[in-house]
């Protein structure tokens, strides 16, 4: 960024200015310049799904270099959650930066990454004796709870299920069901990955119990539980769709897993830290998972990931066999319990379920008169549509890309997702204003109008089709 923008840069957190505002298009002259660079200095592997230069966040809202104020309902895909900027986590992490920046945990322990781990064992679901190991992403959390899971089982299958998102490294890329863009050309592919049918009530119709038999019956056939270490799955599905299983289906899969000696695995990376209206999703199923992965939500922003579960599995390793240079740094882990604080203090979980009455009584009242809306789903802040074609139920991806596109140009970032690309999903952070939630639906409501006639508006100099976010 440039000196002279520097100046202008407004403070971010929630005493930014709560209101959508756009005083140029959509991305204007500064963003323009900026996108220029990427293009030219940035891999062209790693896309981006608003075309601005985000120069503060807080609150409901995101600003851009121009001077734009959109309003936020993607959290950067869930991660702020508990507010961008938020002044708990901004004074965490200024004291810790202050103090020292990195020792390596496994070098010199201290006292935050203990902390966050106390907190994750005591928030997580279950009262049996739980401990965590901390890690940088999302994707690295779940490689770790294969690992771990293998070390104990002494066994090496891993079944992860359709729709399935996990993460970008090798055997992440294994457990993520979709290939592009997440997994065309890159093979091959981590070993021992089965793939399971999942319960999608809007597309199988399948009962609970119903879809658990077919997916056990899959597993028992074409893997056998005495070759299985794990199985993973997403409590709620996220980049595949936001797909809320039937109710029992988790909870059958758990009892099998138990009964079976292998190790279930919750996926919470995006479920988890209230954004379900549960501080973990896997409690709004009843299911106590043996091992539960955490990142996104975990810390206001700063990157941090973690493994929970049974002491006797995460104490299956070797001294030794699990850490990283980085996993669990100390500014990362102030940021995390301070938010982990806010979401216990200001009732975040609360926040979530207003949040998700406010957004689906809006989708559906748009369903009620709009058959292109297929299903509306989710639960508390974690909500989707999918878009449909009215006649044969299939999937309209072009609906759900143009709308998404209209919407940000009007100054509402959303992002889409699912296997087909049709399903646009809102993950406001909680620290969003009731004003700027309707505003938000009656720009998508005014753009589902304009996609039907035609006229809805597109992102200047937009002509590459848009990447999915994880
Ligand atoms: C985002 C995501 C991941 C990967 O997290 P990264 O931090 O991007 O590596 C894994 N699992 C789920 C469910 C996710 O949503």
């Amino acid at each position: 960024m440039s000196t002279s923008a520097l100046e202008t840069v407004p403070v971010g957190g929630p005493t930014l200015p709560q209101e959508r505002r756009l005083v140029t298009a959509i991305p204007g002259p500064a963003s323009q310049a900026l996108l220029e660079r990427k293009a030219a200095a940035v891999s062209a592997g790693v896309g981006h799904t608003v075309p601005i230069e985000a120069v503060a966040a807080g609150g409901g809202v995101v600003v851009d270099a121009d001077g734009n104020s959109l309003i936020d309902l993607g959290s950067g895909i869930a991660v702020t959650t508990v507010g961008n900027a938020h002044p708990a986590v901004v004074a965490a992490v200024q004291a810790q930066v202050a103090q020292f920046t990195h020792t390596c945990f496994m070098i010199s322990p201290y006292e935050s990454y203990v902390g966050v781990a106390e907190a994750l064992n005591r928030l997580t679901p279950g009262s049996h004796a739980k401990k965590s190991a901390l890690f940088n992403s999302g994707a690295e959390a779940v490689e770790n709870a294969v690992k771990i899971a293998r070390k104990h089982t002494g066994r090496s299958a891993v079944v992860a299920f359709d729709h399935a998102y996990h993460g970008r490294t090798n055997l992440t890329m294994a457990l993520t069901a979709k290939s592009m863009p997440y997994k065309s050309g890159f093979g091959p592919f981590a070993g021992e990955v089965y793939r399971a049918p999942v319960s999608y009530p809007f597309r199988d119709g399948l009962s609970g119990p119903e879809a658990a038999a077919r997916a056990i019956s899959q597993i028992e056939k074409q893997v056998g539980a005495d070759n299985l270490a794990a199985v993973i799955i997403e409590p709620i599905l996220g980049e595949g769709g936001f797909i809320v299983p039937a109710e029992g289906f988790l909870a059958e899969l758990v009892d099998w897993c138990r009964a079976n000696g292998v190790v279930f695995i919750a996926d919470e990376v995006q479920t988890g830290f209230a954004r379900t209206g549960a501080m973990f999703a896997s409690e709004l199923f009843g299911i106590v998972p043996d091992l539960i992965t955490t990142a996104k939500g975990i810390a206001g922003g700063l990157p941090l990931a973690a493994v929970t579960g049974r002491a006797e599995i995460m104490d299956a390793s070797h001294l030794g066999g699990l850490g990283g240079t980085y996993g669990g740094n100390p500014i990362a882990c102030a940021a995390a319990l301070a938010t982990i604080e806010s979401f216990e203090q200001e009732d975040m979980a609360r926040r979530a379920d207003h949040i998700g009455g406010v957004l689906r009584g809006r989708l559906e009242a748009i369903q009620a008169r709009d058959p292109r809306l297929g299903d509306i789903r989710g639960r508390g802040a974690m909500v989707a549509a999918e878009f449909v074609d009215p006649e044969t139920g299939a999937p309209d991806a072009a609906l759900a890309t143009t709308v998404a596109k209209a919407c940000i140009a009007e100054g509402v970032i959303v992002l889409t997702c699912g296997t087909y690309g049709n399903v646009m999903r809102f993950l406001p952070p909680l620290s969003i204003g009731d004003d700027l939630l309707h505003e938000a639906m009656d720009i998508l409501d005014q753009e589902l109008t304009a996609a039907e006639a035609g006229t809805a508006p597109t992102l200047a100099g937009d002509d590459a089709p848009r990447p999915d976010a994880d």
